[in-house]
């Protein structure tokens, strides 16, 4: 999973959501409102065409889903379930992009805490690696461990759990993608005068499924190959951890 940042509809979009919702919150009052078709219905209008381009421009390179950053990103998913919860339903911040297979495991499912709060991650609100943790042997994802709490994230697993992040096609494709990334590191621990700039845009360029998010500021930390190469390189991993760090906070991304 991957942070993901949310950018803003234009005002006539904006606009024509509002007034849907409002629709849509009349029909629920009055008994009648089939949220699934409701939305059907509006998909090929301009507007929501419109939304659906920009939700890929915030998934980035291949518009993957903002779920598993593995497929790509078909469909557009109401966070909060529109037949449960019809009153987020045409609400901008709560809609993301998700793959077919991601779509179909969450359906309807969305646990909750005693205080009402989502126990999935929102990626376009949280950053998933506060939650998620990676086992780079086998491609698992998994809840982390939270010391602050003394338990794993409830969010974490609960996010695993409905949306299956630990299905084994997974694994062998964020292995992959990890793999990669320690290839760069290999290939700058012979360039000791490489640049910053160069790396952070190599790794980008390499992170398909968003695990730079885990070395920087997730539980990856320590993970021994990055370990390895700050020892190896401290000034040119610390520039180079600057320009991530901002990318992962702010999204300059892609
Ligand atoms: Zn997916």
């Amino acid at each position: 999973m991957r942070r993901v940042f949310r950018r803003e509809l234009s005002v006539a979009a904006a606009e024509y959501l509002d007034k849907q919702q409002t629709a849509a919150d009349r029909a629920f009052r009055r008994g009648i409102l089939n949220a699934v078709k409701a939305w059907a219905s509006l998909t090929r209008s301009m507007h929501i065409r419109a939304l659906r381009r920009l939700l890929g421009q915030m998934a980035g390179p291949g518009e993957r889903c903002m779920y598993c950053v593995d497929s790509h990103g078909s469909d557009i998913d109401h966070f909060w379930p529109k037949t449960p919860y019809p009153q987020h339903m045409f609400r901008w911040p709560n809609l993301l992009l998700c793959c077919t297979e991601c779509g179909r495991f969450k359906g309807t499912k969305f646990p909750r805490q005693d205080n009402g709060q989502p126990l999935l991650i929102d990626p376009s609100t949280e950053n998933p690696w506060d939650h998620l943790d990676f086992d780079p042997i086998s491609g698992r994802l998994t809840a982390r461990y939270r010391l602050d709490l003394g338990d794993y994230s409830p969010m974490g697993v609960q996010t695993v759990q409905v949306l299956r992040l630990d299905r084994e096609h997974l694994e062998g494709q964020y292995r992959k993608t990890y793999r990669r990334l320690c290839r760069v590191l290999e290939d700058f621990e012979e360039k000791p005068d490489g640049a910053g700039q160069d790396l952070a845009e190599a790794l980008k360029r390499a992170d398909d499924h968003g695990l730079l998010g885990w070395w920087i500021g997730g539980s990856g930390a320590e993970d021994p190959p990055l370990a390895r190469f700050r020892k190896h390189g401290p000034d040119l991993w610390r520039e180079c951890e600057v320009i991530l760090s901002r990318t992962l906070s702010a999204g300059h991304a892609s």
